[in-house]
């Protein structure tokens, strides 16, 4: 047994196990040395105390100012005040039993003092924090040898597991393990100036300074690139290695008939895309890409074509969606795209051409029977639908090409898990329009090519959009509901978006997803939500127009029922949550209200706003607001009202959140594992890395020459998995 897998409890005594395990899940010695410290406290250097939030747990370095006991009987307290030069935070400890903190908490002292961040009136406070004082007298000897140094590691802690109880465990466990063995060869370490491990473990956790410990988290850093990168190019070389079966183009075939009547013409990108897609069909290995492109750009047109070149050859080709909304409005749009090509066998087709099948999880059974039919004996050259295609039942008498859309949502294994329903395995497209910054896409996309579309179709009207502050403008928001009743009156449709369903409907997981980090906003009311405000409009400010709800907890055929007379012109505003992030294509909305905009993240609101501007009419976007000026929400509100630049609004979009976060929920196997590593502030890391990943799987594919790196590869791989299963 690795010293790293050792439990916890052979060498600390039960106790402390026990703790860690309940506190952070920790059960080996792996796990508590890759507990790596948040960072590290100088002696001396005090904490702003002006940053601290509301609710956060914290652990600051502070003076004692002053101390004193107050009131009287049962009543009595011992408030502290501690400073930091520039700011103070109160202490409270109540009860008799505290008035012998008095003598502890002299002014001058100071100490580190843990607790989660309250707030007394227009105080903020800690009730009966944890501390450890700082003088020395008191200390014992571990604990002295602890603070010894000038770098004290401040621990991510817990109420029952405070950081100098992490930092004494680590301490002793250090002081029992054997210099622990190098998973990276020397000559990568050589090659890129990286510690080795054991000293970079040692390091991490009880650097002699600064520079050591930067040194330490470069280089365990490295070891997490590395293990992703080595996981993806693993994946990468298996599927090149597979045989697929080559769909070349046909002459005088279905896409030739297509091409002839297509109302536009298509844009260099889509031409340039479309003629690399038909060139990796006609190889006999898998195709693996990632398409990339804005909101609107036309992705959906190039994704057809790729998909009617493989009807031509045979195939047959599934497109997964991530919402019912979604995937009917893909067949409905895919239907009509190719009009009498779309029609086979029936009275409405032509000789050349094919079916479209529409399989999503409830649908009646009679046409859920004839959709499973029409995939399986291969009449729907074409199927369309949500996760249920990859549930079991569904087979395919020939699947050529898995095209799945706006990706974000789904996980490597649920790809994998569709590319299993073909003998041999089919030639994949992605597509997402969420914009992604380039390490983020090595990361979570590394397996696939990636091809982006930049320009949008010529003549788009441009979408301006405008913030709503109400609590400064109140007036505004009268002005936003005479908007739409203008736009209506001019023709024109509307989508007013809120953050939640309602209240007894309770939440559409899968919708509120994306929804941003808490930040420095006080408590407010529960968000909007579609019911409420539908009625608030249709009695108030929108009266008298046709207005209609659409959310995730709708019947299917009720979600569709509605869209079909939202595309047809007979609603005229769909009140709506964020089902209608994706896809939704209506030229003729042209106003979008956000109401509670700050609840949603930068990226989600640049994709609902592409709903609208589709057409030849500008669109005009308002997020509505009440965060006051000045706080994190309101700059990632003017932000995306400031730039229509996606690529911009992503970047923007990951350094507002944890990391955790922008992996998404279907990465956290793999988020679990990036615990230094940044996505975005680690870039030229990551490329060595996977310079190295790659380097490493051509010459060894299964790591057999590199054992301790395909452990660490195998425990990331599981991970994932289990994360998946957990899930499924
Ligand atoms: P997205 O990339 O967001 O999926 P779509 O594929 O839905 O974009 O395309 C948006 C709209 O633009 C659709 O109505 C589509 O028919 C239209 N479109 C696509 N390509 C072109 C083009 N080259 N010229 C004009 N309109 C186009
Ligand atoms: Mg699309």
């Amino acid at each position: 047994m690795s010293a790293l897998s050792t439990p916890l409890a052979d060498l600390v005594g039960g106790r402390t196990a026990k703790a860690m395990d309940k506190a952070f899940g920790i059960h080996t010695v792996g796990d508590l040395l890759r507990h790596y410290p948040r960072r590290m406290a100088e002696r001396g250097e005090l904490t702003d105390l002006a940053s601290l939030r509301i609710d956060e747990d914290v652990t600051v370095m502070a003076e004692v100012r002053s101390c004193e006991i107050k009131g009287y009987d049962t009543g009595l307290r011992v408030e502290v005040v501690v400073g930091d030069g520039r700011g103070t935070l109160n202490l409270v400890f109540f009860g008799k039993r505290s008035t012998w903190r008095k003598k502890e908490l002299a002014p001058g002292t100071r100490g580190l003092f843990s607790g989660k961040v309250g707030m007394f009136g227009q105080t903020r406070q800690l009730a009966h924090p944890e501390y450890l004082l700082l003088h020395g007298d008191d200390l014992d000897a571990h604990e002295a040898d602890d603070f010894a140094g000038a770098l004290i590691p401040v621990y991510p802690a817990s109420k029952d597991m405070r950081t100098w109880m992490i930092s004494n465990t680590v301490r002793i466990v250090l002081g029992m393990i054997d210099p622990l063995p190098d998973p990276v060869p020397a000559e990568i370490r050589a090659r890129r100036g990286l510690l080795d491990f054991d000293t970079a473990i040692r390091t991490i956790h009880r650097p002699a300074d600064r520079d050591a410990w930067y040194g330490a988290r470069r280089r365990l850093k490295w070891d997490e690139a590395l293990g992703v990168q080595l996981a993806l190019a693993q994946r990468r070389a298996t599927a090149a290695a597979n045989p697929a079966t080559a769909r070349p183009p046909r002459a005088d075939g279905i896409l030739d008939a297509f091409d002839a009547e297509l109302p536009f013409v298509l844009t260099g990108g889509q031409r340039e895309i479309g003629a690399v897609l038909s060139d990796e069909l006609a190889q006999p290995h898998p195709m693996h890409r990632l398409l990339q492109g804005e909101v609107g750009s036309g992705k959906t047109v190039v994704a057809l074509r790729a998909m009617l070149q493989v009807v031509d050859a045979g195939g047959q080709t599934a497109l997964l969606a991530p919402t019912e909304v979604l995937a009917a409005q893909h067949a409905r749009s895919i239907e009509a795209l190719l009009g009498s090509l779309g029609q086979l066998g029936r009275l409405s087709g032509g000789d050349l051409g094919t079916r479209v099948a529409l399989l999503s999880g409830s649908l009646p059974s009679v046409a859920r029977k004839r959709a499973l039919l029409e995939a399986a004996v291969g009449t729907a050259g074409i199927v369309v639908g949500t996760h249920a295609l990859i549930q079991d039942q569904v087979s395919f008498a020939e699947l050529g090409l898995v095209v799945i859309d706006e990706q974000h949502r789904f996980g490597v294994e649920q790809r994998d898990a569709l590319r299993s329903k073909a003998d041999r395995p089919p030639h994949l497209l992605v597509m997402t329009a969420t914009p992604i910054p380039r390490t983020v896409a090595m990361t979570v996309f590394g397996d696939l090519d990636v091809s982006t579309l930049t320009e949008l179709p010529p003549g788009r009207a441009v979408t301006s959009t405008t913030v709503v502050p109400v609590g400064e403008r109140p007036a505004w928001l009268e002005r936003t509901w005479l908007r739409i009743r203008e736009e209506v009156a001019a023709g024109h449709q509307a989508y007013v978006v809120c953050p939640r369903i309602g209240a007894d409907l309770g939440e559409d997981e899968a919708e509120l997803a994306d929804v941003p980090i808490p930040d420095d906003m006080p408590p407010r009311r529960a968000p909007l939500a579609v019911a409420d405000t539908l009625a608030m409009l249709a009695d108030g400010p929108l009266a008298g127009l046709r207005l209609a709800p659409l959310h995730g907890r709708l019947q299917p055929d009720e979600k569709d029922r509605t869209m079909a007379e939202f595309a047809a012109g007979r609603v005229d505003v769909l009140v709506a949550t964020t089902v209608i992030e994706v896809g939704v294509d209506v030229a003729n909305a042209t106003v979008m209200v956000v109401l509670d905009a700050d609840r949603f993240g930068i990226s989600q609101l640049h994709q609902l706003r592409g709903r609208i501007g589709r057409g030849a009419a500008p669109g005009v976007c308002l997020l509505v607001t009440e965060a006051p000026p000045g706080t994190l929400s309101r700059e990632r509100l003017d932000a995306v009202a400031a730039t229509t630049d996606g690529f911009e609004l992503a970047r923007l979009d990951v350094e507002q959140r944890r990391e955790g976060d922008v992996l998404g929920a279907a990465q956290s196997g793999t988020r679990s594992q990036l615990r230094l590593l940044s996505l975005l502030r680690d870039e030229e890391l990551i490329i060595q890395a996977r310079d190295e990943a790659l380097a490493i799987v051509a010459s060894d594919p299964e790591l057999s020459r590199h054992p301790l790196l395909a452990a660490q590869v195998a425990a990331l791989v599981a991970d994932e998995q289990a994360d998946y299963l957990e899930k499924a």
